[in-house]
């Protein structure tokens, strides 16, 4: 699942090359968004701005009228030079804006809906996601209130929860665990709340750095590091190296298969001891 962290990468690519620009050309394969799209010309449109909330990713065009897309699991935005070839067949193309001299194509994604400000308000992710972890007006309270409210939950899967606080994938659950040394299993109600301070601050950072110091592309991919290291074989903790030694402790890294779509997580049983419930 693409982190936080991608997705704002893929709004700013957007913003820099769509913003303040007309609109010459739209598309979609989503009958529902055709829909709306012939009631309301997209073309001839201006897009204002292109952000992130969350995971979803916003299109706004002149009008009061936004293109609202999540990536879920495979989706990607790539942005070409108009009539460049396209480095994914035409096929797996979902929705498309050109401009003039750009083609903004979102390849497989699989949520894409055109919507109002107001509709926007009353969307049932948009409207009940937590706070955003890369927002600049991040409410660090509100989101450890929000895990506070679900105390028989392990924590793992609140931070997942993005009506929790919203912005986290798999990969950086693991490692932001790993990093505030706290087991994942354990309830939130298990968990003081220096700990459950440390991991939204410890997200927060790990979000923040990994938003600052990539080139802005989203093409290739991206590789992400927690460590600070430069070496490519080290840049992770835990996540991807169950079996193999934590890089503090030198114990064994273990992993476990959780939640219904069976997602891994990692984690070092030393450097993270096991918590329960009234402990
Ligand atoms: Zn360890």
């Amino acid at each position: 699942m693409p982190e936080g962290d991608t997705i704002l990468r893929a709004a700013a690519a957007l913003h820099r090359a769509l913003a303040g620009h007309v609109v010459t050309r739209f598309e979609s394969v989503y009958p529902a968004v055709n829909r709306v799209a012939e009631d309301r010309i997209i073309i001839g449109r201006t897009v204002e701005s292109a952000f992130a909330r969350g995971k979803h990713l916003l299109v706004a065009f002149s009008g009061d009228l936004a293109l609202h897309t999540h990536m879920r699991m495979n989706g990607s935005w790539h942005l070409y030079r108009a009539g460049e070839r396209w480095k994914r067949p035409a096929r797996d193309m979902r929705v498309l804006i050109a401009t003039a001299t750009v083609e903004a194509v979102g390849f497989n994604v699989p949520v894409a809906e055109l919507l109002t400000t107001r509709d926007i308000a009353r969307h049932r992710e948009l409207g009940a996601l937590g706070p955003d972890l890369l927002d600049a007006a991040f409410d660090a309270a509100e989101a450890v209130r929000r895990m506070r409210a679900r105390p028989a939950d392990a924590v793992g899967d609140v931070m997942l929860n993005q009506r929790v606080m919203a912005g986290i994938g798999n990969m950086f659950k693991s490692e932001v665990l790993f990093l505030a040394g706290v087991d994942p299993f354990a309830p939130v109600s298990a968990l003081a709340d220096p700990d459950l301070e440390r991991i939204v601050a410890v997200a927060r950072e790990q979000l923040g750095a990994n938003v600052m110091t990539r080139a802005q592309t989203l093409s290739r991919s991206i590789e992400r590091t927690t460590t600070r290291s430069l070496d490519p074989n080290s840049r992770l903790w835990v996540y991807g190296r169950g079996g193999k030694r934590c890089r503090r402790c030198g114990g064994a890294i273990e992993s476990r298969k959780t939640g219904i779509d069976a997602r891994l997580t990692y984690w070092c049983p030393r450097c993270q001891p096991a918590r329960r419930a009234g402990e």
